[in-house]
């Protein structure tokens, strides 16, 4: 015999308490985000792989190593989604989403795939909430969804998350941009990290990032993207601050606040959390103004965020929901009874309990511990004699004979 098979690295079954706490997170989530206007889309687990490359860029991390692509039976070069910002603006574009009043708020809850090194707070099948704005470029459409990713943290009780934003201004001031920092990167190039010199022509706002003392020192004097911003950009992003300020927002201004993702333009931020560890961001998002023409649409506007529910849950310390309760536990002692149980669970659902029978074939005495174990309120035991319905909480117990009886004791118990 061979050996029994696991789940794939990077990869989770979820169940118990941690099925009961994301179901938790998506009831708050839905609440949120439903009563701002928020509407969930969902969209295919894979897409035609050029989708990533054109949206997210050909020089990610993302597309360049961390997508599951294949090529299906016909052919065709597919991905598993590794974010969801592309796909909903190809959903965007395809049902003609721009003849709604704008901008159309969209949010959603999937999973991911991103071919990375597994570790804690990273995998390769994670979850993602998220929401987007497409359609306006309002400097509000930016400072609500900042807000409103402060709100989930909240409402997830994610405590001492520190938020940065920046701007990245548009891309072409992006591309002038680039040619100083590449410049300047050139010019030091001996003190660089190798990986970032080896990448200064491919991504050099990536030198920013850098933990390498060398780098950082470098990086020290180079030209800041958000002194090269063009009025108009400096403006939206003032705009955005004085939202942010009136709703009494803290964050800092990071001007090396770098997304991994290339269709960022002007407003980028990010949510971290100390109780994270090595991989603390738990969120962010930003504009992305160029996406949807990239993508072959219109020149339209667009702001969004993704956070990880693993990280999230991680983070967060908001009591779980209590799951349903059990009104009724139905027993019976002779099997020849089974039959007349599973008709009264049903009729007991039918009328509005949360009903469960005896399953596995029990004794008397395992089914009352069943029944104890599930916390139910009524235990049901069809004897020869009629039912018993016993309180479970008193140990009170009533004998009942007829149906019609027993019906009234249900609908007074509800
Ligand atoms: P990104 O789409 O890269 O901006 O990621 C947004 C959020 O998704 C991050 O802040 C994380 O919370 C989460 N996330 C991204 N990649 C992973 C991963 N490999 N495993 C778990 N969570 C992730």
């Amino acid at each position: 015999l061979s050996a029994p098979l696991n789940a794939p690295r990077g990869t989770q079954d979820v169940l118990g308490e941690e099925a009961i706490a994301r179901a938790a997170l998506e009831q708050r989530a839905r609440k949120l985000l439903e009563s701002c206007g928020y509407e969930r889309i969902e969209t295919p687990a894979f897409e035609a792989t050029e989708l990533f490359a054109r949206g997210v860029g050909e020089s990610t991390d993302v597309v360049q190593k961390q997508m599951y692509s294949f090529q299906d039976g016909g052919g065709r070069s597919l991905t598993l989604r590794p974010e969801g910002t592309a796909p909903i603006c190809r959903a965007y574009l395809e049902h003609g989403m721009s003849r709604r009043p704008q901008p159309v708020k969209l949010w959603y809850l999937s999973s991911f795939f991103r071919y990375e090194r597994a570790q804690a707070g990273r995998y390769r099948q994670f979850w993602q909430v998220g929401a987007e704005a497409i359609g306006s470029d309002d400097p509000a459409v930016d400072a609500e969804l900042i807000l409103l990713l402060a709100e989930l943290l909240d409402e997830l009780a994610v405590s001492d998350s520190r938020l940065r934003i920046s701007s990245l201004g548009t891309h072409a001031t992006r591309a002038a941009y680039r040619e100083r920092l590449t410049a300047h990167l050139r010019a030091h190039e001996q003190e660089l990290s190798s990986d970032v010199r080896e990448r200064i022509e491919l991504n050099p706002l990536r030198a920013f990032d850098s933990d390498h003392a060398g780098t950082r020192a470098a990086m020290a004097s180079a030209p800041k993207l958000l002194d090269a911003l063009d009025d108009v950009d400096r403006e939206h992003f003032a705009g955005v601050r004085t939202l942010l300020d009136d709703a009494g927002l803290a964050y800092d201004v990071d001007h090396t606040l770098v997304r991994g993702l290339d269709y960022y333009t002007r407003t980028v931020f990010e949510y971290e959390s100390p109780a994270l560890g090595a991989q603390r961001g738990v969120g962010g998002g930003g504009r992305y103004d160029g996406l949807i023409a990239q993508l072959g649409g219109p020149e339209t506007p667009g702001c969004g965020w993704a956070a990880g529910v693993e990280r999230l849950l991680l983070a967060g310390d908001a009591p779980p929901l209590a799951p349903p309760p059990v009104d009724l536990f139905i027993g019976y002692g002779d099997p020849a009874r089974e039959r007349a149980a599973f008709g009264l669970a049903r009729d007991a659902r039918r009328a509005g309990l949360n009903a469960q029978l005896e399953l596995a074939g029990r004794s008397l005495k395992g089914q009352l511990k069943h029944a104890d174990r599930l916390g139910a309120q009524i235990l049901a035991l069809l004897e020869d004699e009629g039912t018993a319905i016993r309180d479970m909480h008193s140990g009170e117990q009533v004998s009942v004979v007829d149906e019609a009886a027993l019906a009234e004791i249900l609908r007074r118990r509800r």
